[in-house]
């Protein structure tokens, strides 16, 4: 406990002397992200040096081993180094793909040598990635995948399409599912593999969004050759890798739940005036706080049981679902009790939520990732064991 306490008092001086002013500022949407890469883009100096600086202790993966660019933290040291970066406001130093999904899958079915050559970059926020995994034909049946992956002796040869690949544009290399076996069963013929995107043969083709962005992409594959160690894990057992990652992902959108910069204020202060004279909405409101709270800590528990290797496999589907409902409540919530105002397309955030584009996006939330109906159909049948499901 004393050394918890010594730690924590280290990280708190630390992190005064080197978070800059401006990086402990609420984000006022997706462009004060810093998602690093070969051509990250900095909005300003106070970014990239809280980035850097970040990396350079191995606190922007503060739980992965030292050996691969991560701090060496243990559970406890990682919570305090959160509680005390959440004191101050600070902002997560790097967003990352590599952080949420590939790294973790990485460290459990990566060889060693996939270990030590993509981790650290993940960790300095040198590559950006993208995740292949849907394609037209598989979403919610994602096994049904059919881009296709031959052995060509001294390399791989990949066609096919993807769709919905966030950032595919803006990414430096893909996590990908491809079909190296045709014959087999659905779920056994699947491989993961990593790929520069810029190698030829792959093209990007961003779609639009109802928000008005383009977050999101077409991805196409014309024999694009891939060298043969950049598969991860077994040949034809991809899924395995696939599964485990969806789900880190799942865990990551949860967070979504806590509800970012917009959940610092809570609804029913933002909105005093306006609830005062509205009781409806104030129970809507007072409903909706009380399940965030309950939502807050059934997340801080879910953490200490996953890093202690004590969660429900699919106890990540549950939190997705839970957090993904919440935040969309919230932003439904804070365009009622902002009106008319809040449809302003290019207006500043909302007060307790952040304006109609993202009241917009968090449309998606309950899709991405795999959707609501999926995650209470993997709820029913693995936790709640329901018979049918
Ligand atoms: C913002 C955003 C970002 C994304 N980013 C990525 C990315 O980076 N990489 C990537 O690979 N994919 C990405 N996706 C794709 C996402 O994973 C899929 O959209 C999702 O899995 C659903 O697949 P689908 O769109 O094909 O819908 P479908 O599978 O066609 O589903 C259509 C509807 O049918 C319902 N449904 C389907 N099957 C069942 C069932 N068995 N039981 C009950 N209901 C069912 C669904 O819930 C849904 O309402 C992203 C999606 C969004 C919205």
């Amino acid at each position: 406990m004393d050394e918890l306490q010594t730690f924590r008092s280290e990280v708190r001086a630390w992190l005064e002397a080197n978070c800059p002013p401006e990086m402990r500022q609420p984000m006022r949407d997706e462009s004060d992200a810093c998602w690093g890469g070969r051509n990250a883009v900095f909005k300003n100096d106070a970014q990239k040096a809280w980035m850097e600086r970040m990396a350079e202790r191995g606190w922007t993966v503060p739980d992965w081993p030292k050996d691969y660019g991560g701090g060496g933290l243990s559970p406890a040291e990682t919570k305090a180094l959160r509680q005390e970066m959440a004191r101050i406001g600070a902002r997560n130093p790097l967003m990352s793909f590599g952080i949420s999904m590939l790294g973790p899958a990485l460290l459990k079915y990566g060889t060693e040598a996939q270990k030590r050559h993509y981790l650290p970059q993940i960790a300095r926020g040198e590559i950006r990635w993208c995740q292949g995994y849907s394609e037209p034909g598989a979403g919610s049946d994602l096994a049904s995948l059919q881009t296709k992956c031959e052995d060509k002796g001294d390399h791989w040869l990949v066609n096919g399409q993807k769709v919905w690949t966030s950032y595919a544009d803006k990414a430096d290399w893909i996590f990908c599912l491809v079909r190296t076996d045709p014959q087999a069963p659905k779920h056994k013929g699947i491989s993961f593999l990593l790929f520069d995107m810029a190698t030829p043969g792959v093209s990007t083709k961003p779609i639009l969004l109802i928000s008005g962005n383009s977050p999101f992409c077409e991805t196409f594959f014309d024999d694009v050759k891939v060298p043969k160690e950049q598969v991860v894990g077994e040949i034809n057992k991809g899924w395995d890798v696939a599964k485990y990652l969806l789900g880190h992902e799942r865990e990551m959108i949860s967070g979504m739940g806590l509800g970012g910069a917009a959940g610092a204020v809570s609804l029913g202060e933002a909105y005093r005036d306006v609830l005062e004279g509205d009781p409806l909405l104030r129970a809507d409101v007072a409903r909706f706080e009380v399940e965030s709270l309950a939502f807050r800590a059934m997340s801080e528990r879910f953490i200490d049981e996953l890093k202690a290797g004590l969660a429900h496999p699919a106890q990540p589907s549950m939190m997705k679902y839970a957090g993904t409902e919440l935040n969309k409540r919230r932003h439904e919530l804070a365009m009622a009790a902002g009106g008319s105002n809040a449809l302003e397309w290019e207006s500043e955030r909302s007060r307790g939520g952040k304006g109609a584009r993202e009241w917009l996006r968090t449309k998606a939330n309950s899709i991405e990732g795999g959707t609501s109906e999926i995650q209470l159909g993997i709820v029913a049948k693995r936790i709640l064991d329901l018979p049918g499901a």
